[in-house]
């Protein structure tokens, strides 16, 4: 089941954070886990500092972005005067960006093809840090979706370590809208566990508490927080 949409979503963006980190506490809780093993990602792709700041004030530090140039729009600012802040690429990357993303952002959430990760590798050397990385599987298997089949990604993730010398911190999957989100959710688990991975990015504004439920250590939330986006 999908959630409903925050009602207080679109007017206070630090009220509609406080409602939704409540929910995801909520929902670990009832699932036997501890509540902060979910870091919530606030994704503020097509807003701006205005819609940001408040949510920073409150003491948020995880936020999310899609695209990189839209993010060098905003973050670097932000990241200036709270340099404690982490920012999570979510969208796909160009290897041509991977260098701007890898001095701007804090994880990536879209590892899904080896022509990435030995850009990435090389970058990580040369600026002389690692960000955390999450290897995305298409778990829908869709056609216009990025990201590796379920059957290749132990593979990848194996080839990640071994040729490239990545560390790979976990999985990430968006499940197909038209489906139950929870087989999704299960299939990653799964995949993770395999793969001796610990960490989770699941879970949207129409699904995160049963993301939880299925073990997310991550959970991408916008719309939910800021209001839909035009
Ligand atoms: C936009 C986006 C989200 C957040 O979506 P909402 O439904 O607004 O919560 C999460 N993950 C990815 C990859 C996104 O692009």
């Amino acid at each position: 089941m999908r959630n409903a949409p925050s009602p207080s979503a679109p007017t206070d963006p630090a009220a509609a954070l406080l409602e939704v980190k409540a929910r995801i506490a909520a929902a670990a809780t009832e699932a036997g886990r501890d509540p902060l093993a979910v870091t919530l990602i606030a994704v503020t792709k097509t807003y701006g500092a205005a819609h940001i700041l408040p949510t920073i004030s409150a003491g948020h530090r995880d936020f999310g972005e899609n695209r990189v140039q839209e993010a060098e729009g905003k973050w670097p600012e932000l990241k200036a005067s709270h340099p404690d802040l982490a920012l999570h690429l979510i969208g796909p990357l160009q290897t041509n960006k991977a260098r701007d993303a890898v001095a701007l952002f804090d994880a990536i959430h879209t590892l899904d093809r080896p022509k990435l990760a030995h850009v990435l590798a090389d970058e990580f050397q040369r600026a002389g840090r690692a960000l955390r990385l999450f290897v995305q599987v298409n778990t829908g298997e869709e056609p216009q979706k990025a990201g590796v089949p379920p059957r290749e990604a132990a593979a990848f993730v194996a080839q990640c370590r071994t040729e490239f010398g990545l560390t790979v911190a976990g999985l990430m999957c968006i499940p197909p809208v038209d489906e139950e989100p929870a087989l999704h959710f299960a299939l990653l688990a799964k995949l993770a566990r395999e793969n001796g991975l610990q960490q989770l990015s699941m879970g949207m504004s129409g699904d995160y508490e049963q993301a939880v439920r299925f073990g997310a250590t991550h959970v991408r939330v916008g719309s939910a927080i800021f209001g839909a986006r035009s």
